[in-house]
This record gives structure tokens, C-alpha cells and sequence, in this order.
């Protein structure tokens, strides 16, 4: 880890940028999906890889088990490193993702790459993912029934990655890992638990990129990078 105390988060970003695609508020379901209670063997690098293969090419991507798959150009299935002690995850792909396929990108995904770099961390040495696959229309809120479809998809990648911590991106992606209702001021900042998989996860839920570019104030700055920080911290923790 490099430079934990030593770059700003955002440094370099202009103060007035033109965003806009945002975090949905949304109603998302507050279940987090099947609660494993048998902890499955960690998987080696080789299987790791396999499996999330498998999974998007032969499930995620002819997915039509909503009917998000209707306006969708491809599904962003997500990326990084299987092996990736952090998981950065967002509540569904915007337009550039929709036509690029991959999650976070455009601004909101720049300042996430900066982000994560003032972590110490290049972007391929994470892992990016959404809860759902393809893209509401219009960045509309990803309905219940929606998440509900899709959400299983997030759980074993979860399984199969075992990140150390789970970062959450903006309130709709807090509410359906976590489960909880209130919005992600409250929640922002304390450790909370995916139980979706066995052993659960630590979740810390931060603001998202897009929000934080909308209002790019030094408070929301220095929280984000107070909850960074926290992530961090836990991470080392568990390498020690
Ligand atoms: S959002 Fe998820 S469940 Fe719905 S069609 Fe896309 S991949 Fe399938």
C-alpha cells in the first residue's frame, strides 16, 4: 500500500465539472439476497477467474430474466482483479457503460480511478461491480423486481472474489448490499456487514463519484476520504 495519508482524494479534478449521470435514489430491496451460512473453500486464482468467466458469458450476458435487458446495448458485468482485496460496488451502469460495457467509467469513473489511486491501489488491482448488469432506461431507479432478478449475480461474485472490504458507491447500492433503509448520510463512514456470503464481509458505504462531483466541497471530499481511509485501515488489519 502506498501513500495512504499523502494524496488528496479528487486532486487535480476541476472544481465545476458537467455530470449527469448521478447516483439513482432509488428504492432498491432492502433483502441482501440468500444468506450463506456454510463458508464455501476460497477459490485459487485460475478457478476464480473461470467462474467469473462462465458466469457472465454464459448467464450475464444473454441475462433476460428482467426486463432491463430490453434497452440494453451489452451488460456490464464488472472487472478487476479476482484476487482484489477491495470491492468497489454500484447500484447499475449509466450510458458509458451501457455502450462501453464496463462499469465506472466517464467521470464519475475517472474520479474513481483517482480515488483509488490516492488509495495506493492501481485500478486493475481492484474490483468494480454493480448490483444490477444492465442499464435502467433513461438512469431511471432500478425497480424491486429488478434487483431482486439480478441480485444474485453480485452475491457470488462476492463468493467467489472475497474481497477483505466491500466499498459501496452512493445510497441505492448501501440499501441492497447492506439491506437497510436509511439513506447514505446516515450510513456513510461506519462499518456495517455483507451476510450474504459466509464469512460476512465488511462493508463501508461511501458517497458516489457522481454525487461527490456534483457538490465537490471540501467537506464531501474529506469524507469520502475518511471513509477511504477506514477501508484501508481494515485492509491492512487483515493482511497483518
Ligand atoms: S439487470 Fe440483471 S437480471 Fe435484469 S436482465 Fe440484466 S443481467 Fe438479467
Amino acid at each position: 500500500m502506498l501513500g495512504v495519508n499523502s494524496v488528496p482524494v479528487g486532486e487535480g479534478v476541476p472544481e465545476q465539472v458537467d455530470v449527469t449521470a448521478g447516483p439513482v435514489p432509488v428504492h432498491v430491496h432492502a433483502e441482501p439476497g440468500v444468506v450463506a451460512t456454510v463458508p464455501l473453500p476460497v477459490m485459487k486464482r485460475p478457478e476464480k477467474i473461470a467462474a467469473l468467466s462462465t458466469m457472465d458469458e454464459q448467464e450475464v450476458r444473454n441475462c433476460t430474466k428482467c426486463v432491463l435487458c430490453e434497452g440494453r446495448i451489452q451488460t456490464v458485468f464488472g472487472e478487476g482483479d479476482p484476487d482484489a482485496p477491495i470491492m468497489f460496488v454500484g447500484e447499475g451502469p449509466g450510458q458509458n457503460e451501457d455502450e462501453q460495457g464496463r462499469p465506472f467509467v466517464g467521470r464519475s469513473g475517472d474520479l474513481l480511478e483517482k480515488q483509488v489511486q490516492a488509495m495506493g491501489f492501481e485500478r486493475s488491482q481492484i474490483y468494480i461491480a454493480n448490483v444490477v448488469k444492465c442499464r435502467p432506461p433513461n438512469n431511471r431507479t432500478p425497480l424491486t423486481g429488478e434487483v431482486d432478478a439480478c441480485s444474485d449475480y453480485l452475491r457470488r461474485q462476492i463468493e467467489i472474489i472475497r474481497p477483505k472490504v466491500i466499498i459501496t458507491l452512493g445510497g441505492p447500492a448501501a440499501k441492497l448490499v447492506l439491506g437497510v433503509k436509511e439513506g447514505i448520510t446516515r450510513i456513510r463512514g461506519q462499518w456495517h456487514e455483507y451476510p450474504g456470503v459466509s464469512p460476512a464481509v465488511p462493508v463501508m458505504p461511501t458517497f458516489h463519484p457522481a454525487f461527490l462531483l456534483r457538490q465537490y466541497t471540501k467537506e464531501n471530499r474529506a469524507k469520502v476520504w475518511s471513509d477511504l481511509k477506514k477501508a484501508l485501515e481494515r485492509v491492512g488489519q487483515d493482511s497483518s
